[in-house]
């Protein structure tokens, strides 16, 4: 449970809903992505048509869902939540479908997770908005094909790379999530600490904007953490002092690093001279699976330049040796 996980936790869904953004205009950042889909959705609403299938895709926290339910609020209609490892079975997909009205947003979550079989009765859906559905077993087993209200699939990922491609190529609009710069997200911590009631300094909000690893999933909850500690140290209101001390006690560094990057990035220095060191090798050294170093640990490391990848291994670059307070070897 790292505070600065962009995965989300039980503790963030609640406030997290009240912090959502509802209309297109309340969205900050990801300005290309907003033209299009404006574009798109006018061009809808004056065909009087349900919009065009749409998959988004980016690392987790950067607001996938949320900019789904933004849709249905445009759109005007309702939105129906899921998960690809939710349906589990085609009985699950079809009672989802037909329940919903004509022009709502079915959005799944993890879509890459969806299991093969279910893929297959989506296609028809998605395409000919249609289910077919084998009823009885055996001899008597027969194919019945039911009719579904035309409806807009919103499929949110992390790995578009592993989204089957029959599947891709059914959406009609691919949108691609960056992560947020700092203007943005102080932009969003101002906005959040509206919401919040509580007051913030320019100066303080872009500190904890630095330190979020360009997400706003991590923003909010460094703010809420801030929040509290200025209510039980200060008078409530967040000044950069203060904002400071938090994120310090935190032990969230003015990069957004924690202590399991610290011990990666110095494992990698000290114990393996900046590498290259085999992905295994690095894991077993910091006793993590390889796994969460890939997936969790090393992205953000690598957006920001801290580690490469080359064909022997991952190696620390000049920028992460300098952050650590280390003499960068030059190449001779
Ligand atoms: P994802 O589905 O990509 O994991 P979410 O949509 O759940 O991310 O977003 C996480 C949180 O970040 C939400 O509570 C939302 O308030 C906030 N958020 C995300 N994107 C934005 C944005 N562009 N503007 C304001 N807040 C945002």
């Amino acid at each position: 449970d790292r505070i600065i996980s962009s995965e989300v936790n039980e503790y963030d869904e609640q406030f997290e809903l009240s912090l959502r953004p509802s209309k297109i205009s309340q969205y900050i950042g990801q300005q290309k992505v907003k033209d299009n889909l404006t574009i798109f959705i006018e061009a809808a609403k004056l065909r009087q048509e349900s919009l065009d299938h749409v998959l988004l895709y980016g690392p987790p926290g950067l607001g996938k869902t949320t900019l789904a339910a933004i849709i249905a609020n445009e759109m005007d209609v309702n939105i129906r939540l899921t998960s690809g490892p939710a349906i589990e079975r085609p009985g699950d997909l079809a009672a989802i479908v037909s329940s919903l009205q004509p022009g709502d947003v079915l959005f799944i979550d993890e879509i890459h997770r969806l299991p093969r079989a279910i893929e297959e009765v989506l296609y028809p859906a998605m395409e000919d908005f249609c289910l077919d559905i084998v009823v009885g077993k055996g001899p008597e087993a027969r194919s019945i094909r039911l009719d579904l209200p035309p409806f807009t699939l919103v499929g949110a990922t992390t790995r578009a790379g592993s989204l089957s491609a029959p599947l891709r190529d059914r959406f009609g609009v691919l949108l691609r999530l960056e992560y947020y710069d700092e203007n943005a997200l102080t932009e969003i911590v101002i906005r959040s600490s509206k919401l919040f009631d509580v007051e913030i300094d320019h100066l303080a909000a872009r500190e904890i904007a630095k330190r979020s690893r360009g997400t706003p999933r991590i923003a909010n909850r460094l703010l809420k953490r801030v929040r509290d500690y200025a209510q039980v140290i200060g008078d409530g209101s967040i000044t950069l002092a203060l904002a400071n001390q938090a994120l310090e006690l935190l032990q969230v560094d003015p990069q957004g690093l924690d202590h399991i990057d610290h011990k990666l990035m110095i494992s990698m220095i000290e114990s393996f001279r900046g590498g290259p060191v085999g992905l295994d090798t690095l894991a077993a050294s910091i006793g993590e699976e390889r796994i969460t170093i890939e997936d969790v640990y090393e992205p953000y490391l690598l957006q920001i330049g801290f580690i490469q990848r080359t064909p022997r291994g991952r190696v620390a670059t000049k920028i992460a040796y300098e952050h650590f307070g280390y003499t960068y070897p030059e190449q001779t």
